[in-house]
């Protein structure tokens, strides 16, 4: 537990022994892409990050990022545009995600990767085999491991080859400020001691509220009880000095949640399963939602289901796929993955009432031959029938992170509440306010790590260019 609340102090009279051009507080993926930017930008940079070692959530993360237009796109021959993952964001959010932000990080997230891989070594390529719930093109992109811990490695090593510095076991606690401009911050480190550091501009890259179980409380009641699966570090410090600086906030209920966690493990269960053609019961046996509308509302249909708990019901084919994650791959080395030669075996165990998933399984299976459709509307008509053997997992709901946050601009400059930006402070990633609208509904795969690298770099150019520290 912290001994100090984030806080907004005036500025003058305060010393900063050291100054740099650019500061960022937080060094997850928006953190340490907003570095690379603003030192390819001339700045002189240092990240400030609370824990001892920067990882975030990107660490925890699956590390896919959508993008258009990208060069690993056009080299499998997949045609893709802004402008149709802009029409894909909005279809997702129904129509709430704010329409210039949607156009900014469809437009500037392809060059963005394109970027990374080639100045600075991050070998980004292109998820194939399967389409992520609301993409209508293969865009989801990964390091070679598709996970986010290779992500952050990869984004570390890159700065750290770039010089820039990056400060740990360094937690942000107070802004000081005058005239509007953000002067500088104190730091507070675990062994009691402070230090002030001052900055021409100040990247606020330090995530949502996740972390923070009053504030999910209080902006997120439907989750407050439920498994945060994000990093506990993201206490909703941007947004608490956000709100002292009055700058607007907007979405404050929205969040990426995710119905596929399995229980008791905590291991998350890849969502192509379902995708591919698996289905979810609850403890009668019985489906209760349209799986495909999207991992993150599932979130709250799998939690309104007795005990809060459903079974990811698929076979050997799907399991394959599954193999190809890392996460799955723990799932199955926990334990967590059941198969049984039929689905009377397969309900025996998972303790799931035999004839009703019998019953169930037959349903689905006329859904897939079109004797039959859905009561919730899922096309189950692309996807072969499911054949033994079959497998199944427990799962729950979980909080994985929130997307409401800081209203910024084309520039990433945090906004008032009256529209007018804050000079120099910006925000990217989970502080930011994403592109989901106001729910968990509106959460586009990807909409997190788009949000954290693409407003990442533009903070980092913009907090550079508007930086009065130069380097000479
Ligand atoms: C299990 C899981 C899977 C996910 N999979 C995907 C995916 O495949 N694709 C996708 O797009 N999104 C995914 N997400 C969401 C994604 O992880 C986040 O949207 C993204 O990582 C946010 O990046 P960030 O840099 O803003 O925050 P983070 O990576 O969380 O970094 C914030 C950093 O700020 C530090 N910090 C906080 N407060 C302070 C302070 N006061 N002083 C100093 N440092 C501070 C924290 O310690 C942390 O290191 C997933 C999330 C989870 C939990």
């Amino acid at each position: 537990m912290s001994r100090f609340a984030p806080e907004v102090l005036p500025a003058r009279g305060v010393q900063f022994p050291l100054s740099v051009s650019v500061l960022i507080v937080g060094a997850g993926a928006a953190g340490l892409t907003a570095a690379l930017a603003a030192r390819d930008a001339g700045a002189d940079v240092l990240v400030l990050e609370r824990d001892a070692v920067p990882q975030g959530s990107t660490a925890l993360s699956s590390g896919l990022v959508p993008a258009a237009g990208t060069r690993a796109q056009a080299a499998r021959g997949i045609v893709d545009t802004p402008e149709i993952f802009a029409r894909d964001i909005q279809a997702k959010a129904r129509g709430h995600a704010e329409p210039r932000l949607v156009v900014t990080l469809t437009t500037t997230i392809g060059p963005t990767l394109d970027w990374l891989a080639d100045v600075h070594r991050v070998p980004f390529s292109v998820v194939e085999g399967f389409l992520y719930p609301g993409h209508s093109v293969l865009r989801m992109h990964g390091t070679p491991k598709r996970t986010g811990a290779e992500l952050i490695v990869y984004l570390g090593d890159a700065t750290a080859r770039a010089g820039v510095d990056v400060a740990t076991d360094a937690h942000v606690h107070a802004l000081y400020v005058e005239d509007d401009q953000i002067a500088g911050v104190r730091i507070d480190r675990p062994d009691g001691t402070m230090e002030m550091i001052g900055c021409g501009a100040l990247v606020l890259a330090c995530s949502g509220f996740g972390g923070n179980a009053g504030m999910v409380r209080q902006c997120i009641p439907e989750m407050a009880s439920a498994l945060y699966f994000g990093h506990a570090g993201n206490q909703g410090d941007a947004l608490a000095w956000g709100w002292g600086l009055g700058a607007a906030t907007r979405d404050m209920g929205a969040y990426q949640g995710h119905g596929s966690v399995a229980t008791p493990y905590n291991i998350l269960v890849t969502w192509a399963l379902m995708m591919e053609g698996g289905f979810q019961v609850n403890a009668a046996g019985q489906r209760f939602s349209n799986e495909h509308l999207g991992y993150s509302e599932q979130a709250r249909a799998v939690l309104a289901q007795p005990g809060g708990f459903a079974w990811n019901v698929y076979d050997e084919r799907r399991h394959m796929l599954g193999l190809e994650f890392e996460d799955y791959r723990e799932a199955v080395a926990a334990g967590a993955i059941h198969s049984a030669p039929g689905m009377r075996e397969l309900a025996r165990e998972l303790g799931l009432p035999e004839q009703a998933l019998a019953d169930t399984q037959n349903a689905v299976e006329d859904m897939v031959n079109g004797r039959q459709s859905d009561p919730w509307a899922r096309d189950f008509s692309a996807k072969p029938v499911l054949k033994a053997p079959f497998y199944g997992v427990k799962v729950t709901g979980a909080l994985f992170h929130t997307q409401g946050g800081l209203l910024v601009d084309d520039s990433a400059r945090v906004l008032r509440a009256g529209g007018a930006p804050l000079p120099n402070l910006f925000a990217a990633g989970g502080a930011a306010c994403g592109l989901s609208g106001p729910e968990c509904w509106g959460y586009l795969s990807g909409n997190g790590l788009l949000a954290a690298i693409g407003l990442g770099r533009i903070a980092g150019s913009s907090a550079a260019a508007t930086s009065r520290f130069r380097l000479p």
